[in-house]
């Protein structure tokens, strides 16, 4: 017999900001208690009109190394490591107001905003939770990279992923694994750093992106490991990949239940899964910019 699980929401507002890794540009986040069945919700209050753009992987577009969201003007770029938070933390509905279009580095990892939705503390909501149960396996990619999601009879989501840049790689190969809880999600996968080799760091830098980021500010592994800096875990490459990972299928718009196991996936071949799996969704939840009005004032 299975208890039905019931949507949460924020009780109280919520702040993170930073700057954009990519742009520099200053940011601040919002994050807002929102009614049922909104879903996942950013809003760009510096655009005129203050257009919005749903969590969904129907809005996602391609991009190097990082998510993006486009609807109409709404745009919002690096993402995941919001949706992630968000997830991990069991938040299904939520406005995420921002001031910019690049959504806050901080340290590389989601700590800074899982703390401050933990913070925020829950509000367990009158409708059901939308969940996935997988039926059948599914899987996307080839032999260089691939994702294949499995169906499971636990009431819970469990992610594997296997880093391996090959022996030259200054960075290591490693396996994570994680059962998702929101404690687990909290001490665990949030605190994970994103990382890049010398070699990418030098060439971002000679393009004129990220100046602002220096070696400290993030993991750059050089032939002898990390440069002036330490790891947060052994594992620490492939634990942020399951953070990247889940803040990409968080955009099937629903929680999953099954076992999901990554080879050497990126933000593209995550952002397939994430669509097959919104596509299969046959209770998908329409969010609609009207309840998000009903909504503003709740935690003013
Ligand atoms: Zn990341």
């Amino acid at each position: 017999m299975q208890s039905a699980i019931y949507q949460q929401t924020i009780r109280h507002i919520a702040r993170v900001s930073g700057r954009g890794y990519w742009s520099g540009q200053p940011v601040t986040l919002t994050f807002r208690p929102t009614s049922v069945d909104t879903g996942i919700v950013f809003r760009r209050m510096d655009l005129p009109g203050q257009p919005t753009v749903c969590g969904l992987a129907s809005n996602r577009i391609d991009m190097h190394l990082r998510t993006k969201l486009v609807s109409g003007a709404a745009e919002v770029e690096m993402v995941e490591h919001v949706m992630a938070a968000l997830y991990g933390m069991q938040i299904d509905n939520c406005l995420v107001e921002c001031d910019a279009c690049e959504m806050p580095g901080l340290d590389g990892s989601a700590g800074a905003i899982a703390i401050a939705l933990q913070q925020a503390g829950l509000e367990t909501q009158t409708a059901p939770a939308n969940i996935l149960v997988l039926g059948d396996t599914m899987q996307v990619g080839d032999q260089q990279s691939s994702i294949t999601a499995h169906p499971t009879d636990e009431m819970n989501l469990k992610l594997v992923y296997h880093l391996d840049y090959g022996p030259n790689s200054p960075i290591p190969s490693t396996t994570s694994m994680a059962v998702l809880s929101r404690e687990e999600f909290l001490h665990h996968i949030a605190p994970a750093r994103t990382f890049l080799s010398e070699q990418d760091a030098n060439e971002l830098q000679r393009l004129g992106i990220a100046r602002h980021v220096t070696f400290r500010d993030l993991l750059v592994f050089g032939p002898n490991g990390p440069i002036d800096n330490a790891l947060h875990f052994p594992d620490e490459c492939s634990r942020h990949k399951l953070l990247d990972l889940l803040g990409d299928l968080a955009l099937c718009g629903a929680r999953i239940f099954g076992t999901i196991t990554a080879y050497k996936s990126g933000h593209n071949l995550n952002g397939r899964m994430a669509l097959q799996m919104l596509q299969q969704q046959t209770q998908l939840r329409k969010p609609t910019p009207l309840k998000l009005q009903a909504t503003a004032s709740y935690a003013a």
